[in-house]
């Protein structure tokens, strides 16, 4: 697992120009932003509030959390901030994996019930290919 270290600035409002691989945050607007540290040069705005993201600092580091999640970018990087380095999150355990399908499949049936599952064919046959997917990757191979 690759992590990096990470600056971080308390400012007053968030500057027009972003460094790299700094975390600026304005507490006067609860706002955090940085560039995502892929890389790619994209702004990441991350509102603070008690719904949002939320700040820890323990006079030596930052951390944010929850995790940033860019899928909006194309390069759909996905990383954790604490104590000034990104841990990226691409490596999911299989116990997040399965608890993310479960919440999948949850989220699904409360929405379409087990008859809207049965016009969703298309669904269905992808799902072995998922579930192989995962199992190679599971074995290692
Ligand atoms: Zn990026």
């Amino acid at each position: 697992m690759i992590s990096n270290t990470i600056k971080y600035e308390f400012v007053d409002a968030i500057p027009e120009r972003l460094e790299e691989r700094t975390l600026y945050v304005a507490i006067d607007f609860a706002t955090a932003a940085h560039k995502c540290y892929c890389g790619c040069g994209q702004e990441v705005v991350t509102p603070l509030s008690p719904t949002d993201w939320k700040i820890t600092y323990d006079g030596v580091s930052v951390s944010l959390s929850p995790s940033i999640g860019n899928w909006s970018f194309p390069c759909q990087s996905h990383y954790w901030i604490k104590r000034n380095a990104v841990k990226w999150a691409g490596q999911m355990t299989p116990e997040q994996i399965e608890a993310g399908r479960a919440a999948d499949r949850h989220a699904k049936q409360s929405c379409y019930g087990p008859k809207g599952q049965s016009s969703q064919p298309h669904a269905r046959e992808t799902e072995p290919g998922f579930l192989a997917r995962v199992w190679r990757w599971l074995s290692g191979s």
